[in-house]
Parts: C-alpha cells; structure tokens; sequence
C-alpha cells in the first residue's frame, strides 16, 4: 500500500477526482504521435530543447508508463521512463500542459535463486520466477561458458542477482553478479565485474564484440544515464556516444545482424537500428544519409557501410549518435566496443579472486538452503486505482 500512496506523492496536483493507469508503450507510437492522440498541444514537443527532444526519441516500445486520468478521461499526468534513471513527466498546471524530467525512483534488491533443472535453463528460470528477464540475461551469460545442451535433468543452478524495482515491479537491466551451474559433478561459474562478464579464472567471456561504427575525430558526449545541469536547473541523460566526424565519413555496422529501422526518428533526424544475436541492438543517429539498398528487413555484416555521418535531427553538427542496447535497454557502448577479450591479471585479478571467493559462499548457502525463487506478476495492461480520491 506504501507504494500507491507513494504514487499519489509523485502526482501533486491532481484534481480531487482522479484514475492511474500503467500501460505499455505501443509499438511504432512517438512522443509527438502519443501527443496528438491525446488531443494534447504539439507545442510540449517543439518547445523542448536539443537535448530533451533526443530523449523523447529513446521512449522504448513496450515500456511501462503511467497515466493519471480525471474521472472524466481527461489526461492529467503521465509518466514516461526514459533509460533507467529518468523519465518525461508531462503535468496540467493551470490548464497548460508541461513536460520535465526528473528522477525515477526505484529500489535495488539482492536476490539469490537455486533450481533444479527440467527442461532448460531458460525455461526453468521462468517457471520459477516468472522473471523472463533474468532468464534472458542468464541465457546471454552464459552462452560461451557452458554447452548449455549438455545438461542433465537433476543439474543445479544459482543465481545470485540485482533487480531494480519500480512501482512493485521488476525495471531496468538485471545484473546477475554470480551464476553457478552444476552439471556432471562440475562447478561452472559466471561473474558479473566491470560491466563485463569473466569465468572463474578471471577470463573474460567472448559474449559480444562490436567494432568501432565510424573514424572519429574525437569523442564529443559520452554516455550517462543521469546528469543534473547545473546552470539549466534540469536533469540531462544520454543514452550513447557521440562521435564527432566530417559529415560523409562513412558509419559501419557494430557487429552481423539485421535492419529493424532505417528512418527518421524525431530528435535522432536520419536513424539506422541494427538488432544483433542475443537481444542486442544498435542505434545509429543524425546520420546524412542510408547505404545504397539500406531498408528494414535487410541483413548486415560487420563492418559494412550502412549510412554516412550528418547533422539531422537536433544537432549541433556533424557527429554519430551510437546507441546500444540490450534487451532494450540502453546500455554504455564503450563496454563493449572493444578491439579483443581481456583477462585480468596481477593487483585486478587478486581483487577479483576476493571479491569472487565471497561471491561462491553465497551461492554455497543459496545450494544448501533451496533458496526459493521470488515470482513476479504477470502483467496486464490496469487500472491501480479507480475511485475518486480526495
Ligand atoms: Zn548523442
């Protein structure tokens, strides 16, 4: 009950007959096409600076945002998760629509999970959770680290992980900070450090490489998912790297994979979005033009041109815009661009043997306990509340 109270903290100037909804972003719905939809002034949208209208572009179908509706299904507020700290929220006040960006807030929690294996790994993960994002991110893990086809009915599995809650429920990307599988008598385990995932000898695992998308003249933004302007007084985030270079410089897909947009997206103006093996995506923005042939559908190899540095959308001048993300969820490319794997050594691989050893007797306890596995909800599309407050 804290939480819906909380709710209402958030939304201060409700009037004194109100509803909430939490929907999902549809598929294909833009900031502005969600505004004209909802008979709101496309003004909200063109009076947001630079910066803000690229947020608007990184609203990800699918999303869960919440609307608070007046008994007479009048919009009131609506908020609108943008990356994994902050969020667009649009405000009546005095009967004239505002948009601001502010902070979302969430708890962090520590889980640990231990389950027997039936089918797979994946499959087993989601009848016990119900959580298919850990799942995912399981699958992702531990792609190079195990024939997962190998195992035995009967084999163990813990997981030791951090989900991000919101509202009671599961947001953002999962961190699964040690995952240990038993099969045939064996002990494999998987460590999250750095922002990267290692076997236990400190090796890290060769789950995704992605090549540098452009020759850059020098780096211009780096990626952050929450900034506070000191001087504007507003909260900034980006979602990338921005790579300054010529216009006409050739832009290179990351990594093999497939065209899933190639088009204009609001503040992001010319965008290619490439989705790669295991729920990755790429996102090339401000771009002057598409390759020759370049539309959705079509597949991609490494390293092939796929568009050239621009200046459209809302930008200062040429530059890429790279976006990455995983499981749709935007993530700092410069973990994973990279030219090689890396194994850790010396002062950081005694670090890391520390700091792993404690990990293990953790999962040890959650083996020994049967620790039982938290199950999220299933979701659907619903009103949290429907009576009038005052
Ligand atoms: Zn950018």
């Amino acid at each position: 009950m804290n939480k819906l109270l909380f709710f209402w903290m958030i939304f201060v100037s409700f009037s004194c007959a109100s509803y909430l909804e939490e929907l999902k972003w549809p598929k294909g719905e833009t900031f502005l096409t969600f505004l004209e939809k909802n008979n709101l002034p496309l003004t909200i949208y063109y009076t947001l600076d630079k910066e803000e209208q690229e947020l608007a572009a990184e609203i990800v179908a699918g999303v869960r945002y919440q609307v608070l509706k007046s008994d007479d299904e009048q919009l009131e507020q609506v908020l609108i998760p943008i990356g994994e700290e902050l969020q667009m929220h649009l405000k009546k006040v005095k009967n004239e629509f505002m948009m601001e960006i502010t902070p979302i807030v969430f708890q962090e929690e520590k889980h640990s999970v231990a389950i027997e294996i039936h089918h797979s790994p994946y499959i087993d993960i989601v009848k016990a959770t119900n959580n298919h994002g850990l799942a995912n991110e399981f699958s992702q893990s531990f792609k190079s680290g195990v024939n997962l086809r190998s195992l035995q009915k009967g084999d163990k599995l813990v997981l030791l992980f951090q989900q991000k809650r919101r509202l009671g429920k599961p947001f953002g990307s999962i961190k699964i900070d040690a995952s240990m599988l038993e099969t045939a008598k064996k002990q494999n385990y998987i460590f999250y450090y750095n922002e990267n995932y290692y076997n236990q000898k400190g090796e890290e695992l060769d789950n995704f490489l992605l090549t540098k998308p452009v020759n850059y003249t020098r780096i211009s933004s780096v990626f952050t998912q929450k900034r506070w302007h000191p001087v504007l007084k507003k909260y900034r985030a980006h979602l990338g790297i921005d790579y300054a270079a010529p216009t006409g410089t050739p832009v290179r897909s990351a990594g093999n994979g497939k065209i899933v947009f190639a088009g204009t997206k609001g503040g992001y103006g010319k965008t290619i979005e490439v989705s790669h093996d295991g729920s990755y995506k790429t996102l090339y923005a401000h771009l002057n033009g598409f390759a020759r042939g370049i539309r959705g559908g079509q597949r991609v190899k490494q390293n092939q041109v796929i568009g050239y540095v621009g200046n459209t959308g809302m930008s200062t001048g040429p530059h890429l815009h790279f976006g990455l993300y995983r499981s749709n969820v935007a993530i700092n490319p410069a973990s994973v661009v990279k030219v090689a794997k890396s194994s850790l050594g010396g002062k950081e691989l005694k670090e890391f043997m520390r700091y792993t050893e404690e990990l293990k007797q953790h999962v040890e306890t959650a083996l020994e306990n049967g620790e039982e596995p938290r199950r999220e909800e299933e979701f659907d599309n619903f009103s949290l509340l429907e009576k009038a407050h005052s």
